[in-house]
């Protein structure tokens, strides 16, 4: 670590400027200089200005390491899916956790929210002020770890080899609470949850919660105990996005948002018999013991009279059918369901016809064509069907590879719920679809949801959790999604959609 710079031209708030690797005294005192930066805010301006340019005692990699630093790089703006930063996320995590300085960790930031994309991870970090030079060495030494970009009493960023970075927010115990409260929520959430502790006689900060009165800090262990000085209800992290749920403070109106423990069964599934990687059987009994709060599974291979390759053909439907039987003659009950997906063909129809539609027990109707024209009309005509129980991935989205087609949400959820047609959050973490957004205009116009793994493969299964935290997101209460009905209760919604279009 450097010495603290003495000097009259550094403004104590652009101390921090000093622990970032290769950034020395005469650097910060240039930058004061020759841009006339007195704050952080004026920092932060300058850097997004390209400012630092001008400055020739900068080297690239001091521009860059400052940017990071500040979580202003342009270069992370490729942000990754959330199930991979999940999956990264664990692994420093399970690391940190070894190391007997860390007292807890968690999660923060988009990650925690649960947010599709992810820019970088956050991690708010338990361990005593004494400890932070070791835990400090500790990080630079993990296998993960490429190098330290930033360290200081607060807050260390890391560069892993992998070109992600990662902020571990260092708290003492007495502070934690606070921290990863301050850290989760978005900046609109956080900068709201500020004004509202200062109405109430506090000062919100990143490094914890102060009584203004006497300028003492409030010991907060954890979340709860900061929301309950600020009379609010707790707010799952999911819902820490905007500012208007943040100050739509209740008290007390803060939805039962869905859990996975609620789900009662998978309504989109693959097998072999179209596109998918295992047999109905094998994907039927890992499920049945692998989420024994599952009442049942719908098998849902792709068929159309129209195309050939990976699809059921008219033909093999009563063959999967007797299949189907033997393995829930095998389980004992009616556990996977007969369904399907078919295709909604440009013109609107679908790629069955509504005689054999009409043998299934769940029928998704997707569109798997024509992604850049407006497909309203296609969507609206699916909904029509008196066959079609749900709309499979409904705006066509793939992150990072293709835009949503337009559509007209108004008119297609009015639509939908009129006829008693779901709406799919499809969960795989290239689709999200729908997302969260839309799903909240999908609830508030009375549309069902049904979470969908759309698994191809065992593993797929567990994107469930990842449909999950779209609806929460969303503010989705287990009503409003189907899968944590029982089989009975989905067959009741289905009926009222054949009385409707009767
Ligand atoms: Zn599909």
């Amino acid at each position: 670590m450097k010495t603290r710079a003495n000097s009259n031209v550094i403004p104590g708030t652009l101390e921090p400027l000093m622990d970032i690797r290769g950034i020395t005294t005469d650097k910060v005192k240039a930058i004061c200089q020759q841009l006339g930066v007195r704050s952080w805010r004026e920092l932060v301006t300058a850097v997004t200005l390209e400012q630092l340019e001008g400055i020739p005692l900068l080297t690239p990699e001091n521009r860059k390491n400052i940017r990071r630093a500040l979580k202003l790089d342009k270069d992370a703006d490729h942000r990754m899916q959330l199930w991979d930063a999940i999956l990264q996320g664990k692994e420093i995590l399970q690391s940190i956790r070894q190391f007997p300085e860390v007292k807890r960790a968690s999660f923060a930031g988009s990650l925690r929210r649960g947010k599709d994309t992810i820019g970088d991870i956050d991690i708010v970090v338990e361990v005593a002020g004494a400890d932070r030079k070791k835990l400090l060495y500790k990080i630079d030494r993990m296998p993960l770890t490429d190098r330290i970009i930033a360290a200081g009493k607060s807050r260390i960023c890391v560069l892993l080899h992998n070109q992600l970075l990662v902020y571990f927010y260092l708290a003492d115990q007495q502070h934690y609470g606070a921290t990863l409260l301050y850290y989760t929520g978005s900046d609109r959430y956080s900068l709201s949850l500020e004004s509202l502790a200062a109405q109430k006689g506090y000062r919100f900060e990143p490094d914890g919660l102060y009584d203004i009165k006497n300028n003492e800090y409030v010991a907060t262990e954890n979340e709860e105990e900061v929301f309950r000085h600020l009379l609010l209800d707790y707010t799952p992290p999911e819902l820490r996005e905007d500012q208007e749920l943040a100050t739509a403070t209740n008290p007390h109106k803060m939805p039962s948002l869905v859990t996975f423990d609620q789900v009662k069964g998978d309504m989109q599934i693959h097998t072999d018999w179209s596109d998918g990687e295992e047999s109905i059987a094998h994907m039927a009994h890992y499920v049945f013991s692998v989420f024994p709060h599952y009442q049942y599974i719908v098998v849902t291979d792709h068929a159309s009279n129209e195309r050939t390759g990976h699809v059921l053909r008219p033909d093999d439907i009563s063959r999967q059918a007797a299949e189907i039987k033997d393995i829930n003659d095998a389980i004992g009950y009616d556990y996977v369901k007969r369904g399907v997906e078919v295709d909604i063909l440009e013109n609107g129809a679908l790629s069955l016809p509504d005689e054999l539609l009409k043998t299934f027990d769940w029928v998704i109707a997707s569109v798997h064509s024509h992604f850049t024209k407006d497909n309203t009309a296609r969507l609206l005509k699916a909904c029509e069907s008196p066959y079609v129980h749900c709309i499979g991935h409904p705006s066509g989205r793939l992150i990072g590879s293709r835009h949503p087609y337009p559509v007209d949400w108004d008119q297609v959820f009015a639509k939908a719920a009129a006829t008693s047609t779901a709406m799919e959050i499809n969960a795989r973490p290239n689709r999200l679809d729908l997302n969260d957004i839309l799903v909240k205009k999908a609830i508030a116009n009375g549309v069902k949801l049904v979470i969908d793994t759309d698994a191809h493969s065992l593993a797929q299964f567990d994107f469930m959790q990842l449909g999950i935290w779209v609806a929460r997101r969303a503010g989705c209460c287990h009503t409003d999604i189907l899968n944590t009905f029982t089989w009975e209760e989905i067959e009741k919604f289905k009926k009222s959609k054949r009385n409707i279009i009767a």
